[in-house]
């Protein structure tokens, strides 16, 4: 990380020291990440999605058995294939690259120099410690740098990286990292507002409690313009 960046929750310095000492269900818990790019194994994409698919249909179907459902159940049969299909297709389809959104960028021909914020763009993530929902809004920005992105690809970055076992840290930083690479400008600002299911349905089942996040590269390190951001998103809309 930059020096001018600042982010909220930064993982531990000697994360390998903390981790080896942790439990696995401390890890889970305290919502413990070890890298900003999500662990992906060299082979990840080697199986096509089909494949996978029927992989995660079989492993699912043993899930279920040992729970002791009835898979002749009508309602219940299909549920092994759905969920695999869900996985690959639809929550856990951002970890594939290829599904990646290509961004096309355009000449700031109306030399709009001030920030840009894209708010409330609503999200549906998992929690990669409980694979359970982590839902919630993102809220983005970025000063211009010469180009500028059509504002529907600000959600599909969003939605990109949310479609990945998640912690929200990480997911903070890659959408921020995103925009810095692809708009070519540290000029980012990334904040995330979240309810992890983890946390609210199971564990503690504290209800009412949410989880910020939050990047500010380059100018946003600046505390004027950091809190122009932040009021921008607090503003109420007029429609
Ligand atoms: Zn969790």
């Amino acid at each position: 990380m930059k020096p001018k960046e600042t982010m909220l929750n930064t993982p531990h310095k000697n994360k390998q020291n903390v981790l080896t000492k942790l439990s696995i269900d401390e890890i889970g818990d305290e919502h413990i990440f070890s890298n900003f790019e999500t662990p992906l194994r060299d082979d990840a994409f080697e199986m096509s999605d089909d494949e996978k698919i029927n992989k995660i249909e079989i492993h699912f179907k043993e899930i279920m058995h040992t729970l002791g459902l009835d898979l002749n159940d009508d309602s219940l049969k299909g549920t092994p294939h759905r969920v695999a299909k869900m996985y690959i297709k639809e929550i856990f389809s951002g970890l594939d690259p290829a599904n990646k959104p290509t961004a096309a960028l355009f000449e700031n021909k109306y030399q709009y120099n001030q920030m840009l914020v894209e708010k409330d763009i609503t999200f549906y993530s998992n929690c990669e410690h409980h694979f359970v929902p982590i839902f919630g809004k993102a809220h983005v920005a970025y000063i211009s740098n010469g180009k500028v992105i059509g504002l529907s690809k600000l959600n599909r970055i969003v939605q990109y990286f949310a479609k990945r076992p998640q912690v929200q840290e990480r997911f903070t930083i890659q959408i921020a990292k995103e925009l810095q690479t692809i708009l070519n400008t540290e000029d980012v600002a990334v904040l995330i507002d979240a309810k992890h299911l983890c946390v609210s349905s199971r564990g503690i089942q504290d209800n009412n409690s949410a989880t910020v996040t939050s990047f500010y590269g380059g100018k946003f390190s600046n505390e004027t313009t950091r809190q122009e951001f932040l009021k921008y998103i607090e503003m109420k809309t007029q429609y």
